[in-house]
């Protein structure tokens, strides 16, 4: 039987272009190279993680540009043409995240640096989907020769961890994302893995996230390059860097169970740094709380998509940065379509986005999909005080006037 193999490489701590091109090279050539992937005149998609800001490469959140960089000079060497392409969160203008990040810099450099989201849509098959029996993607993912996966390692608030796999939900339509939450994330994530088939993942384990990722994590620096082909095995060895037992982690195990790779160890060869020897046990999701307020409570029922996930998280986020989570106690924050527990009054529900059926509403309700984080702050703070703007210029009613 052949072994998928993987490789774990360390680079120096906060390393620059040259330390990243070096830590790329090593991981690629320790999996034995891609001479058999890529030929001269292919087209190859990369598709770093540009899920939202923080650009920062230190808050660990997307793909450092320099990593996609090195893995876009690696195969540019080669004689392929690269495309770099993604499309952020759903709510997320993926060209701020471009413009922050280094990768606007990619692009005055000459690479192609494309914000999917502005790019011509193409329904892709999924032969043998549980959940979907094609997807809505883009004519760039259908035309590409061979897909990359160039994820961040990270904790996820749903899925346990976020890598390779997870990662290509940046792959899909914003309608299809939410769908997919809607309809079943983790054999949907599956089901698209088994549509676009990436032949290759190299991971970003330079600066992670830990707890609430994968945007309001905390960063952890690990200076770790990992790479494969076997995209199951990549997040199986990712997922054991960070304390997670693979057949624990939803995603790995229904790759593994539709044939689409292995998270055995005995069915993996691990090339490079022993995982004993870099890992670390990551703060879970559940463990951390940014926003830690007693009598506040917030419900995530399950359709809750990242697009009102993050609304809310950075709703909270923006309260505790102007010193108003003093309005947080009583309140009741809910999205999606959750059981809501007999303990939570009427008077203090604040129900958020089209996901909530009618019924389940309170009588404040934020509309949108997803809705703006400001209006979110505001109707937690009702008549008591105005929500105080972090990140836009002005106030809540000029918002209104733009939108
Ligand atoms: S309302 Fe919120 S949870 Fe529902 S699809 Fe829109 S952004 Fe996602």
């Amino acid at each position: 039987m052949v072994k998928s193999k993987v490789s774990i490489v360390k680079t120096h701590p906060q390393p620059d272009f040259r330390g990243v091109r070096k830590a790329v090279d090593e991981a690629i050539s320790l999996i034995g190279g891609i001479g058999d992937l890529v030929k001269p005149g292919m087209k190859v998609l990369l598709n770093p993680s540009l899920v939202a800001p923080p650009t920062e490469p230190e808050k660990g959140c997307i793909t450092q540009a320099e990593v996609t960089r090195a893995v876009a000079d690696v195969i540019r060497d080669m004689g392929a043409r690269v495309i770099i392409a993604e499309s952020s969160a759903v709510g997320v203008d993926t060209e701020k995240v471009i413009e922050g990040s280094g990768y606007r810099e990619l692009r005055e450099k000459g690479y192609e640096v494309i914000d999917l989201k502005k790019a011509a849509k193409a329904m892709i098959p999924v032969p043998s989907g549980k959940v979907f029996q094609e997807i809505e993607s883009y004519r760039l993912v259908q035309e590409a020769d061979v897909i990359v996966s160039l994820p961040k390692m990270k904790t996820h608030d749903q899925a346990n961890i976020t890598c390779s796999i997870k990662k290509l939900k940046g792959l899909l339509s914003d309608k299809y994302k939410k769908l997919m939450h809607q309809q079943g994330l983790f054999d949907g994530v599956i089901d698209l893995l088994s549509a676009v088939k990436p032949k290759l993942a190299l991971v970003d384990g330079i600066y992670c996230q830990e707890g609430l990722g994968p945007i309001f994590g905390k960063p952890v620096e690990m200076d770790l390059i990992v790479a494969g082909r076997d995209l199951v095995a990549v997040d199986a060895v990712c997922g054991l860097i960070m304390g997670y037992e693979p057949e624990k982690v939803l995603l790995t195990k229904n790759g593994a169970e539709r044939g689409l790779g292995t998270y055995k160890q005995e069915e993996m060869e691990l090339v490079g740094v022993p995982v004993e020897k870099v890992r670390r046990r990551f703060l879970r999701a559940e463990e951390d709380n940014p926003v830690k307020v007693e009598g506040f409570n917030l419900i995530f029922g399950g359709v809750t998509c990242t697009g009102c996930r993050n609304t809310v998280m950075s709703a909270l986020v923006d309260m505790r940065n102007a010193d108003q989570l003093m309005y947080l106690p009583g309140v009741t924050v809910v999205t999606g379509d959750p059981e809501i527990p007999p303990f939570v009054s009427s008077e203090g529900l604040v129900t958020v986005g089209k996901c909530v059926p009618e019924w389940k509403r309170g009588k404040v309700h934020v509309k949108g999909c997803p809705p703006n984080n400001a209006y979110v702050v505001q109707a937690i703070i009702g008549e008591r005080a105005k929500a105080k703007r972090m990140y836009a210029e002005g106030d809540l009613e000029s918002t209104e006037k733009k939108e």
